[in-house]
């Protein structure tokens, strides 16, 4: 890249810059009309202050929703060559946020979507569809490991028990979890100075991790302490919800897009939309990208089971039950599909997760309350973290190095890229 370049293309005017404004204010003032819409905010504290006292009615935000999508369509992109694939990303995601901004709001005012027409228009993507006969060949393995009396999910109860973690042990666990996750991270991937997150540890929710990213590179991450937690969590969470995951992808967004450039569209993060996919997508997928299966049993077989008390545990029989567990992550996405659309209940919908999904009833339970709060959202988890791990690896082809790797997905957290651009 020529100097003399980068100086102009910083001096020209930023031809989104006004759009990236109208896009903020319309996103904080949904807010207001769906309490879970905005996920994070950090940008000027009156622009917020002025959608709480505006208030303005569903029907102008459709109106000016409308006006934006238009408006985003028709800006050119700038001719300056320097760096114009982020500038086709940003143009992109613009108009892809936008497009489910819309959906969003016409869900807010009574149009019914199926699961499938509501996940393309909010998240850019549609899940497979799985068959009982695709889980049932999973299901027979996990009978076969499971020997014991009673039913299948009795057993897999019973055999976890010997992996909770003990409450008062809980935070020893999860922070010596971080440490190891922020240690491999920074390895690799350089970040600003002052980062950091607190953990909290909360009830009543209906999902087991959260990060509410604060800004000046701060998170604050909570634990859902309702259902017990399993020994594999410690490192699920750490890496999703802080390093690789959530936190680091926000750090990076706010320092490359938000301070490097100035595009004050990243200080917002509308949760129902497709930029959720990419959030969960590598931050699931960031878990074996800091833990690559081998070295993540040896991790927890050595540090992770003695810290947390597990004795007479064996750290590659139960990984060995989770990763077929895992395998069944998209009988989760058909149970939310039938539910929303109508096709089973809720009590259904929990006998279905319990059967095929390998869900102990009080999970399952809580499993159909993130349905009913956050709908087709479900599957950002699962598909997202399949598109980012095609993606990466589409990448790492001729290069399957671990820095190979840490550096396409550094460069992945570091854009505006979503689902139809991972393609
Ligand atoms: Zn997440």
């Amino acid at each position: 890249m020529c100097a003399v370049t980068t100086v102009a293309s910083q001096q020209a005017p930023d031809p989104f810059r006004e759009i990236a404004e109208r896009y903020v204010r319309l996103v904080l003032a949904i807010g207001q009309h769906d309490g879970d819409y905005v996920d994070a905010f950090y940008g000027p504290p009156e622009w917020r202050k002025q959608a709480e006292s505006d208030k303005t009615a569903l029907a102008e935000l459709v109106t000016r929703a409308a006006a934006l999508e238009a408006d985003v369509v028709k800006t050119p992109l700038p001719t300056w060559k320097d760096d114009a694939e982020l500038w086709r990303l940003r143009k992109q995601y613009l108009e892809r946020q936008v497009a489910a901004m819309r959906a969003r709001l016409s869900m807010l005012q009574g149009q019914k979507l199926t699961f499938d027409q509501e996940s393309r228009a909010l998240y850019d993507a549609v899940a497979p569809h799985q068959t009982d006969a695709q889980f049932g060949a999973i299901i027979a393995k996990l009978d076969a490991l499971l020997p014991g009396q009673g039913s299948l999910i009795a057993r897999y109860e019973a055999f976890k028990a010997g992996y909770i973690i003990p409450p008062d042990r809980l935070d020893k666990v999860f922070q010596a979890a971080i440490r190891a996750c922020r240690d491999r991270t920074t390895t690799y991937i350089d970040l600003p100075r002052g980062e950091s997150f607190t953990v909290e540890y909360v009830t009543g929710k209906s999902w087991s991790g959260y990060n509410w990213y604060q800004g000046g590179y701060k998170s604050l991450i909570q634990v859902n302490t309702d259902l017990p937690i399993y020994i594999d969590r410690a490192l699920d969470l750490a890496c999703h919800e802080g390093y690789p995951g959530h936190h680091v992808y926000n750090v990076l967004l706010e320092r490359t897009l938000v301070r490097d450039r100035g595009w004050i569209e990243f200080t917002v993060y509308p949760l129902f939309s497709p930029q959720s996919l990419i959030a969960e997508g590598t931050a699931n997928y960031g878990i074996e990208v800091a833990f690559p299966k081998e070295e993540r049993l040896v991790y927890e077989r050595d540090v992770l089971f003695p810290l947390a008390g597990i004795k007479g545990g064996n750290a590659k029989e139960y990984y060995q039950v989770m990763e077929l567990v895992d395998q069944l992550s998209y009988a989760g996405n058909e149970a939310a599909r039938r539910y929303l659309d109508g096709q089973i209940n809720a009590t259904q919908a929990v006998e279905w997760l319990e059967k095929f999904a390998m869900m102990p009833r009080a999970r399952a339970e809580q499993r159909v309350k993130f349905f009913d709060q956050y709908r087709s959202y479900v599957i950002n988890y699962n598909l997202g973290k399949d598109l980012v791990k095609t993606f990466i690896e589409r990448r790492t082809r001729n290069d399957g190095t671990p820095r190979k790797k840490w550096t396409e997905f550094a460069a992945l957290l570091s854009s505006p890229r979503l689902p139809s651009g991972l393609k």
